[in-house]
């Protein structure tokens, strides 16, 4: 039976629960997979007997909040321990179909598994993520994602099975890309924000006009910010001529786990498999909906590496009221990383704000690096720009504009504006780009 491609909804029913079904729906699942956890995962069973809670103690959905956080570190400290698939795991391995890993950029990697329902239903969730931005069956895709031990790597399996004609474009150089770009005529592709809007440039330095000679419409951005950041969005579709959506991604669990529709406010996050709580960052108390905080996860039907309350290290807030979109499930409000986020004058800064400053501002190219110093006991922080080849104004005039835009934004002026000439940064790299340096004593917590 083929779907219906002028419904707007992959799973109609699931997609626009009232949220009394989809949050009973939720207590079901929460319950047995607390209780498989418990009865399979061994650091789950030492964790709770030792925090005094049992499954039984789940009768509504905030009874999650008696259970003990895990984090990153109890990842590392399993990872392993018993069994090549460590304490977390709740399968044995002839269950397990498929290994992920994070990437290590903050440490040893750690492994993610899935058995074959957990992976089928990943994929199921990615298909309803491509179908809600409007991917159908005519479309073709460039998957421009990383295959090696990376969870995003499978999520073209997910545009396979909604029936569009896929490309395994993985990491290939630009040039190549283009080359595909130009010869196949995709029309959807995916790829990190710095990426896309980089790609396009080259692709204008060598002749092709995106907007002319190539046939994007739609772009998908992960694993950067910029997608939910405005002006970096719009400065991407302008050089594409093509509509930008932002998906969130976890290793932890899904090549993405939210993904933004045609409302653009937020990304809808799949509450059928993820619990999602807000909590202080430094108490860990549980936060009402809305309020901003850390984003804390309990996958509630995965079941070869159950999360109960996973600490994500990212900062947002949820909104579960209804989109105008008509879907139920909540949209989460992406801030920052907790790690990136820094504190100047008593203020929380966040690179995605100084990031917004730069995009919008006319004459310098959008190219940007933070550095964030300590002097005299104080957080400071200076941010480097680039002057358009064709800007007039002085590096003084450029400089003192861009330091009234950051003081506007942000609330607190930077230490200083550094101006270089236009492609004088060495921030272009071909995938996850690093726009922050911390000079700080290292030692140094917020
Ligand atoms: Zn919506």
């Amino acid at each position: 039976m083929s779907r219906d491609i002028n419904n707007k909804f992959w799973d109609e029913e699931l997609e626009t629960l009232p949220r009394e079904e989809l949050e009973k729906r939720q207590l079901a699942d929460l319950q047995e997979i607390v209780k498989f956890a418990y009865d399979n995962a061994p650091y789950y069973k030492r964790s709770f007997d030792e925090a005094g809670v049992k499954p039984e103690d789940i009768k509504t959905l905030k009874d999650i909040r008696k259970f003990p956080f895990i984090n990153k570190t109890t990842q590392r400290d399993t990872q392993g321990v018993g069994s090549f698939l460590g304490e977390l795991a709740a399968v044995p391995e002839e269950d397990v179909v498929f290994i992920s890993t994070s990437s290590g950029s903050t440490g040893v990697p750690t492994m993610r598994q899935k058995n074959k329902k957990d992976f089928d239903e990943f994929q199921d969730t990615e298909s309803r993520w491509f179908w809600q931005i409007g991917m159908r069956p005519n479309d073709r895709y460039v998957h421009a994602l990383n295959f090696s031990l990376y969870v995003g790597g499978p999520d073209v399996i997910g545009a396979q099975n909604l029936g569009a004609l896929c490309i395994w474009g993985g990491t290939l150089p630009s040039e190549r890309l283009l080359f595909v770009l130009k010869t196949y005529q995709p029309t959807v592709i995916w790829t990190s924000p710095s990426y896309a809007w980089q790609l396009g440039e080259k692709a204008l330095k060598s002749g092709i006009d995106p907007k002319k000679d190539l046939n994007i419409k739609k772009i998908i951005v992960a694993g950067e910010l910029g997608g939910s950041i405005e002006a970096t969005r719009k400065a991407i579709e302008d050089i594409w001529g093509a509509e930008v959506y932002d998906f969130y991604g976890l290793s932890d669990i899904f090549g993405a786990c939210a993904a933004m529709c045609e409302a653009k406010d937020g990304l809808h996050i799949a509450e059928n498999h993820i619990l999602v709580e807000t909590v202080d960052i430094h108490t860990g108390e549980v936060l009402e909906p809305g309020q901003v905080g850390e984003l804390v996860f309990t996958t509630l039907r995965k079941h070869a590496r159950p999360l109960i309350r996973f600490r994500t290290g990212d900062i947002g807030r949820i909104d579960t009221t209804k989109c105008s979109c008509g879907r139920t499930h909540g949209r989460i409000h992406i801030l920052g990383r907790k790690d990136d986020m820094f504190i100047v004058s008593a203020v929380n800064v966040f690179p995605s704000d100084i990031e917004a400053v730069v995009r919008e501002h006319k004459g310098i190219t959008g190219e940007y690096l933070i550095r964030i110093f300590e002097k005299d006991f104080t957080n400071k922080y200076a941010v480097e720009i680039e002057k358009s080849a064709d800007n007039p104004k002085s590096d003084d005039e450029v400089a003192a504009e861009v330091t009234a835009a950051l003081k506007a934004r942000i609330g607190v002026k930077p230490a200083r504006v550094v101006v270089h000439p236009d492609g004088g940064l060495d921030t272009r790299s071909e995938h996850k780009s690093k726009r922050v340096i911390d000079e700080r004593n290292l030692d140094y917590n917020i």
